[in-house]
């Protein structure tokens, strides 16, 4: 993958101070943040981009070496490249190098060093109900842990790592090639200093095996769908002493049929009949702790929506609930007997069609009638 400028990741000049290195890395950051974009993973990309640029631009040896040598002069990189550390200033010449030593070093095998292990994701779907009062939750998640055949150390029972003899047990060999003396990682042990005589069958001389892993975690009560909850060092195992990296469980919230969450507040829908509509009164409505009394006042027209504070959702960051928005839908009776569609009719013709009995309607046929005038002229 090609890398792309340090300077023009960050959209500074290559003589920029040190101040303006930083606060170009400040403004990318807030911008492209993880938790601020939950969902582009292009925007993790670029946090991701613009924190390695800081880190090489804004340290004066690790700048120094990349504005002489480019990406060869820093180690690291995104894609962990042919680990250039150990190289030092030579990084420079990574085109001669990668011509002598290409074929030791094979497909992108590191150097000597430590990285962090990658962070993990994890989707965990709660009911409203769970979310909303906290709850622990065991996951399981593929690991890798330490083989138990070889206790971790990647050689068969019964048999050890020994010294490596080409490079003494230093890790490091010296070549001469022309004029240039390069010290780089043993390419016969890795690095490691020793090597394993006989590798452990079971993990193929890697010392770890993969495993499925129990995690129980901890829910605080008002988590919301896209919240993160973090599990330090709970994500993939680092190389060569490098820290474990993190676990990131993400809240999803499964839909619920009667409530729907907007932050805080709960939202919804309550029927009601005509009647009540029309003469008013006390009807229950369901909260998430139980039932609760509500007002319906008369005349209250379909659509109307009755907050009840207090009666929503408490969020990990709030300080007190929010509240639970009921909005009522007037339903209109079906299945009439003959007796009731007698006395419906009967209602209507006991009804004047004045905006006193039908505000809506009588206000709505004004506008329509304005609307066909102007249509005719
Ligand atoms: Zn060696
Ligand atoms: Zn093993």
């Amino acid at each position: 993958m090609a890398q792309r400028d340090y300077y023009e990741i960050l959209g500074v000049a290559q003589d920029a101070s040190d101040e303006e290195i930083k606060k170009a890395y400040r403004r990318l950051a807030m911008k492209y943040h993880p938790d601020r974009n939950p969902d582009e993973e292009d925007a993790e990309e670029r946090f991701k981009e613009a924190k390695e640029a800081y880190e090489v631009l804004s340290d004066s040896e690790q700048r120094a070496a990349y504005d002489r040598f480019g990406h060869a002069g820093v180690a690291g990189g995104m894609g962990g490249g042919a680990g250039a550390e150990g190289f030092g200033g030579f990084g420079g010449f990574s085109d001669i190098f990668s011509d002598i030593f290409g074929d030791i070093f094979g497909g992108g095998q590191g150097g000597r060093r430590a990285h962090r292990g990658a962070d993990l994701r994890y989707t965990m779907d709660l009911s409203l109900e769970e979310a909303a009062q906290g709850t622990t939750v065991t996951i399981r998640i593929p690991s890798r842990v330490a083989c138990g055949t070889c206790s971790g150390s990647g050689a068969a029972p019964g048999t050890s790592k020994r010294r490596c003899d080409t490079c003494n047990g230093m890790g490091q060999v010296r070549m001469q090639q022309g004029f240039f003396s390069v010290t780089q990682p043993c390419p016969d042990c890795g690095g490691e200093g020793e090597k394993i005589e006989q590798p452990c069958t079971d993990c193929r001389g890697t010392g770890t095996q993969r495993e499925e892993k129990s995690l129980e975690v901890n829910v605080p009560a008002g988590v919301d769908s896209g919240d993160r909850i973090r599990l330090a060092g709970e994500g993939e195992p680092g190389d060569r002493g490098g820290a474990r990296g993190d676990l990131f469980v993400e809240v999803r919230l499964k839909p619920h049929p009667i409530f729907e969450r907007d932050d805080d507040d709960l939202r919804c829908e309550v029927p009601i009949s005509v009647t009540q509509a029309a003469l008013g009164d006390q009807v229950t409505v369901p909260t998430l702790a139980g039932e609760a009394k509500m007002k319906i006042p008369a005349g209250t027209q379909s659509g109307k929506t009755f907050r009840l504070r207090g009666k929503g959702i408490k969020g990990v960051r709030s300080a007190k609930p929010g509240d639970l928005l009921c909005t009522v839908r007037v339903e209109t009776p079906v299945n009439l007997s003959e007796r009731q569609k007698e006395l419906l009719r009967e209602l209507d013709a006991e009804t004047d069609k004045d905006e006193s009995t039908y505000p809506q309607s009588k206000s709505w046929w004004g506008k329509v009638r304005d609307f066909l005038d102007r249509l005719a002229t």
